[in-house]
């Protein structure tokens, strides 16, 4: 698994239940607010000073997502999408990788399309039982708890060694 890390290029990130804890709290207003970590913000831009590139691919839809993407200088960022399988494909053959080079990190059923076309699957501790049951790596934080930062760490720590 180590190994497979090694050729990481490319980062895929499922937002809801990944980068949050899933929980989407809206307002009287209709108005909606998710919680980041800061912790995970922090581990992506290792990474990316790493030069492992990382895209954020969710099938909602959000301002709330584009603020916190621009923050943290994640260029690539794709809302409403509804087949993520089809999408990382067409984003691999733009960016000329291949599958060995694509890492992707889910907690739900949708993110199932994203793992059959990587070459390394990571799921949250809290991802759904066949998620997890599909994934290479298993992180032991929740989703939006530093899930993402230990992915990242982990992700550094296999490219270094
Ligand atoms: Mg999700």
């Amino acid at each position: 698994m180590e190994e497979k890390a090694k050729k990481i290029k490319l980062l895929f990130l499922d937002v809801d239940g990944v980068l949050t804890d899933g929980r989407i709290i809206i307002n009287n207003k209709g108005e909606e607010t998710k919680a980041f970590n800061v912790k995970d913000g922090l581990g992506l831009k290792m990474l990316m000073k790493h030069g492992i590139q990382v895209v954020w691919i969710t099938g909602r839809k959000s301002r709330i997502v584009e603020y916190r993407a621009n923050e943290l200088g994640i260029r690539e960022v794709y809302q409403a999408v509804k087949d993520k399988g089809m999408l990382l494909k067409k984003i691999m053959a733009k960016k000329g990788f291949i599958k060995e080079n694509i890492c992707s990190m889910g907690d739900d059923i949708p993110d199932l399309a994203m793992f059959e076309v990587s070459g390394l699957s990571i799921a949250v501790a809290d991802a759904v039982r066949e998620i997890r049951m599909a994934a290479d790596f298993i992180t032991r934080t929740r989703g939006g708890h530093g899930a993402v930062r230990e992915a990242c760490e982990w992700l550094l720590q296999c490219q270094d060694g």
